[in-house]
């Protein structure tokens, strides 16, 4: 009986680590959401970013060929600029981060950088170029010192701690009895969606890129870790070619170009006052967002009286 029971018992230990395994590489796989099909073309050169100038060029695209995404989408963002994409859910937002990065070929038309189609660059180079901060940040379990130096593996512990108190996640780290060599996920520590954010904003400081793209949490975090993860990302953003997907249109005020997405067409574009006196979809947009605020604001208040 103990002879069977002991197998079966490291078995049991086997088939954990296996899942575990198997988990860690699903979230890899999430992480580069890497397309099989899509892959260099011969003789492919590496990504030359001299300003980091991103172009969209009349680009359309569909996942499925009887559905149209995009319909013909064209903007810039200028070298070290910070453009924000809004819109209503599904209009392609997230299609547009997912085109950047070359998660997809477009149908039609082109995106570049610096002049450079990405289809015509090594995509190591690409991906090199560019830090993404998710609206879900997929951790691997391991320690919080790891998930950080996914960002660039050759950094020092000393380097790690400054991204981690750039991104406003260090007091917390500190705060734990193993610091960071705390495991998360599964094993260890379970983080919030505002917490995991953090770690990803720490992971792309140190990585460092010219290029950003923040895809913003919509879930309902508590105004504190709002504010916190903002400032960490217009800290991260400061300087880099900067195209957030935006859901809270009051973190995107002074972005230097507002494109409003729907149905996969740019129906607007300006400032944030610009938009708001041409009195569309934006306006719209902005006044909902205000009494939403402001009705939250009211329960608040009621809930700390009674
Ligand atoms: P947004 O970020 O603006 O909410 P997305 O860019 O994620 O919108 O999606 C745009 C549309 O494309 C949605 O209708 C969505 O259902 C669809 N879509 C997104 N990803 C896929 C996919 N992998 N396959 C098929 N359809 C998709
Ligand atoms: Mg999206």
């Amino acid at each position: 009986m103990i002879q069977l029971y002991q197998p079966l018992n490291f078995m049991g230990f086997v088939y954990r680590e296996i899942k575990q395994a198997v988990t860690d590489i699903e979230a890899m796989f999430k992480l580069l959401a890497e397309d099989p099909e899509i892959e260099d073309k011969p003789g492919a050169k590496p990504l030359d970013v001299r300003e980091g100038t991103i172009r969209f060029e009349d680009v359309r695209f569909s996942y499925d060929p009887d559905r149209p995404i995009l319909k013909g989408v064209s903007f810039e963002v200028p070298a070290g600029k910070t453009v924000a994409i809004v819109g209503p859910s599904g209009a392609g937002k997230s299609t547009i981060s997912r085109l950047l990065y070359r998660f997809y070929d477009v149908g039609e038309g082109r995106v570049t950088i610096d002049g450079q189609d990405v289809r015509d660059v090594q995509q190591k180079t690409l991906r090199n170029a560019i830090g993404m901060v998710p609206q879900d940040t997929v951790l691997f379990n391991d320690t919080i010192r790891y998930n950080i130096r996914y960002g660039r593996w050759d950094a020092t512990d000393e380097e790690i701690e400054q991204a981690a108190a750039l991104a406003q996640i260090d007091p917390f780290i500190q705060m734990l009895p193993k610091g960071y060599d705390t495991e998360v996920g599964e094993r260890g520590l379970k983080l919030s969606g505002g917490e995991k954010q953090r770690v990803a904003i720490a992971r792309t400081i140190l990585k460092g890129p010219p290029i950003l793209i923040l895809d913003e949490a919509t879930s309902a975090l508590d105004s504190y870790t709002e504010k916190e993860i903002q400032d960490a990302l217009e800290r991260v953003s400061e300087g880099r070619t900067t195209l957030v997907i935006a859901h809270r249109l009051s973190t995107i005020i002074n972005a230097d170009e507002i494109i409003v997405l729907s149905a996969g067409e740019v129906v607007e574009r300006g400032h944030h006052s610009e938009l708001l006196t041409q009195g569309g979809l934006y306006a719209g947009m902005w006044d909902r967002q205000r009494e939403a605020d402001e009705a939250r604001e009211k329960l608040a208040r009621t809930g700390e009286e009674g």
